[in-house]
């Protein structure tokens, strides 16, 4: 049936449309989990933060965290959702070892915050992305699959379990469908995931650290023909970083499109995706809702928030990120373009932070979009995992303006700083590379390159200024481009003036 050639992608986008969604968990960055008072701290010994409550032993009953629930109607705030006045919690019921109740208590039908959106900015024009809904579940506890090569349960020869991570509160954010997007589906994608992080992290509720699981990504993607119903979507789970995102759906819709070109459909089913090949393999047949079996959680009791307490949340609410973007950009002086390539570099708060720690906004927006963004780019990393502090790139920047540094010696001591061997002043004094100033060497330097270069020295004295050339690149190579060619070209000038 399947031809098993993937098409490009501009051929899949002249002939098919695709529809996204996206079902975003964000743990919140709560002391203690959500039904119990275990502490939430990453990293801990397997099996050390649990209860009675989280491994759901017969007898123990479940208490409602305050502050989770509080966080979950500021991000249904921020997300200009309406916040329910009465609610329940529900029971999903599923057999699976990361959930030692043998169910999850998570929210159905009645969800906390619902009918949404959220406004992402791409190239200068605004995409209003829907939200359906907001709600507030528990977070399962962690497999560990050994033996095996691929860490995945086929030809593991054991499987370990942790539930630390087992009641941790977990947020889950739900788009609308999203038709309509075109070619710029995978970047719209990407580009909400952004906003939504950095919207987030501005509430202060989780640290939203993609790397460490603590915001996961789920990927809906289908396609269909023009005019047509919508296809049937996979869902691509746990895409964990903002590249990911864009990958995944891209590779989704190349896959899909080969299906159905081969004359195949798409079955609706969960997949993996592989950050080493950046594709999807097919998980298991999607379970629908009457599998899990839902039903109003029994042992709480409804949650049903004071209006007055949600409109003192939602006074309180920070300057969320769009906002900002707009004073930065006002304060930085930049037209709409610069801001939005600012943005797409995921640079925002990195050029803030340079800018705090003493650098120019243009010589910060210089630093990240520019050396920083090229290496980011060819290591296939985040700029803000690249290697480089803000406060470094201040600090390199302060070198240059003094003098210090040249423009070419300041991104040799950047190496430095991305190659982890320390701060740029222990760089530049470690490796030598600080600009010669002391005029007696330079001096020796150009004395030398005259005597080597009689001829031109001669052209020079008669008024030839444009010779000095030869002269200035002979200083440059014995000081090893550490001078600064503009002072070496006045002392030459002096030296053999007429
Ligand atoms: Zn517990």
């Amino acid at each position: 049936m399947s031809t098993n050639v993937l098409p490009t992608y501009d051929d899949v986008i002249s002939r098919y449309e695709p529809v996204i969604g996206l079902e975003t968990h964000v743990e919140l960055g709560t002391v203690t989990k959500m039904f119990c008072g275990c502490p939430t701290d990453f990293g801990g010994e397997p099996n050390t933060q649990v209860c009675p409550v989280c491994l759901g032993l017969p007898g123990s009953l479940p208490v409602a965290n305050r502050a989770a629930i509080e966080a979950t109607i500021r991000i249904g705030l921020a997300l200009n959702c309406s916040i329910a006045t009465w609610c329940r919690f529900a029971r999903k019921n599923y057999f699976y070892p990361d959930m030692p109740k043998n169910f999850q208590i998570s929210q159905y039908d009645e969800p906390l915050c619902t009918d949404g959106y959220l406004d992402v900015e791409i190239d200068g024009e605004t995409v209003r992305i829907g939200i359906e809904r907001v709600h507030l579940e528990e977070d399962t506890g962690k497999t560990l699959h050994v033996g095996g090569a691929t860490g995945r349960i086929h030809g593991a020869t054991e499987s370990l379990v942790d539930y630390n991570r087992a009641g941790i509160p977990l947020v889950e954010i739900v788009t609308k469908p999203v038709p309509g997007l075109g070619a710029r589906a995978p970047e719209i994608a990407k580009a909400y995931v952004a906003e939504l992080r950095d919207m987030i992290r501005t509430l202060g509720v989780s640290d939203v650290r993609m790397e460490q699981g603590s915001m996961r990504c789920d990927v809906n993607t289908s396609l269909n023909l023009p005019g047509a119903e919508w296809g049937t979507r996979t869902e691509t789970k746990n895409v964990n970083s903002l590249r990911s995102v864009e990958r995944a759906v891209r590779s989704e819709m190349l896959r899909q499109a080969m299906v159905l070109d081969g004359g195949g459909a798409i079955t609706q089913e969960t997949r993996h995706f592989h950050e080493d090949t950046g594709d999807t393999t097919s998980g298991r047949s999607k379970e629908t809702a009457t599998d899990y079996r839902y039903f109003p959680e029994p042992d709480l009791v409804p949650l049903a928030p004071e209006p007055a307490w949600v409109a003192k949340l939602k006074a309180a609410l920070p300057e969320l990120p769009s906002a900002h973007r707009a004073r930065l950009k006002t304060d930085w002086n930049l037209s709409d373009l610069d801001m939005q390539s600012i943005l797409n570099a995921g640079a925002v708060s990195l050029i803030e932070r340079t800018v705090a720690a003493g650098a120019s906004p243009e010589a910060a927006r210089k630093w990240w979009l520019g050396e920083l963004s090229r290496r980011a780019n060819a290591e296939g990393v985040e700029l803000e995992a690249v290697g480089a502090t803000p406060e470094q790139v201040a600090k390199l920047q302060v070198m240059v303006e003094s003098g210090k540094l040249t423009d070419k010696l300041a991104r040799q001591v950047l190496e430095g700083v991305l190659a982890g061997e320390g701060d740029p002043e222990q760089i530049m004094a470690a490796r030598g590379l600080e600009v010669v100033s002391d005029t007696g060497a330079l001096t020796a330097a150009i004395d030398e390159a005259i005597a080597a270069n009689p001829a031109v020295a001669e052209k020079i004295r008669g008024g030839n200024q444009a010779a000095a050339g030869v002269i200035i690149g002979a200083v440059m190579k014995t000081t090893k481009g550490q001078a600064d060619a503009k002072t070496v070209r006045e002392l030459v000038l002096a030296r053999l003036a007429s």
